[in-house]
């Protein structure tokens, strides 16, 4: 049994090639204890440790459920996060969020952040590990806190956790200079791909059809949770920056600002409360 005879068990379920490979090598790292460099160098593998990765290739290659879960983490930013099925996994697109979160904070010399729908608390997480500021992390979710708490420990970080629907645990007196968060933003009824199947619904959907149900509750109830001045930084779905523009405006806040992600799409809107 040849490792391409495993990246092939991924390819035949219609997994990409360049994907595959990428995946297997994940597997053997993960399951077999081998650095990356050991791969490169084409290190044997004994047939034991080859036959759990093939086992676990047939079992992502049957099942589809994503490799991150199967391996129990995900990487972010520089840092792997433990993850289940009770939390999101971080995507890449999250890392261009944090990275304009990351500028507003330190152009402004911010000091209080509120992440909302924390997750796995990768957002809470990095941001304190990058900054010199109070980070507080919420979600309705009490299974995904405990991940997060877990993640937190184990990057050394201090993230103060809430289980919270949206505000509703914070109290009034509790302000913040920039609240970020990459909230459920898929309109109800939308077909997922097989992999997002096995992702907290909760992380994923909206109630309602724009998908921008939790921008505009955001939005409104934010402005008594900012200091003057203070910032919102969000991830978009697709097409909704224009939505979450009138609902940025209409409360009055201003400095709207998009960044669209590689794939050309509007990922990230921030804007500043007067
Ligand atoms: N904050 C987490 C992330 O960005 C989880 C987001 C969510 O569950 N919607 O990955």
């Amino acid at each position: 049994m040849s490792i391409q005879e495993i990246v092939s068990i991924l390819t035949s379920a219609g997994i990409e090639q360049r994907e595959a490979v990428q995946e297997v090598k994940m597997l053997i790292e993960h399951f077999c204890n081998y650095g990356a460099k050991d791969i490169i160098m084409g290190k044997p593998l004994d047939y034991e440790k080859l036959k759990i990765v093939k086992n676990k290739a047939e079992h992502r290659a049957k099942t589809r459920e994503p490799i991150q879960y199967i391996i129990g983490k995900a990487y972010f930013m520089g840092n792997y996060y433990k993850v289940t099925p009770d939390v999101l996994i971080p995507r890449d697109e999250t890392e261009i969020v944090v990275d304009h979160a990351l500028d507003i904070i330190k152009d402004n010399n911010l000091k209080n952040v509120l992440d909302i729908g924390t997750g796995s608390g990768c957002i809470a997480c990095t941001i304190k590990l990058k900054t010199n500021t109070n980070v507080v992390g919420i979600d309705i979710s009490k299974n995904a806190l405990k991940i997060a708490k877990e993640n937190t420990l184990s990057h050394h970080a201090q993230v103060d956790y809430i289980q919270s629907d949206l505000f509703s645990n914070l109290s009034k007196d509790t302000k913040f200079d920039l609240i970020i968060s990459n909230p459920p933003y898929i309109p109800i009824g939308t077909e997922l791909q097989r992999e997002v199947q096995f992702e907290p619904k909760t992380a994923l959907f909206t109630s309602e059809k724009t998908g921008c149900e939790f921008y505009k509750k955001i939005i409104e109830h934010g402005k008594d949770y900012l200091n003057d001045g203070g910032y919102i930084v969000f991830e978009l779905g697709i097409n909704e920056s224009e939505l979450v523009k009138t609902y940025f405006k209409s409360n009055g806040y201003t400095q709207i600002t998009v960044i669209k992600d590689l794939a050309g799409i509007d990922r990230v809107i921030s804007a500043q409360i007067q």
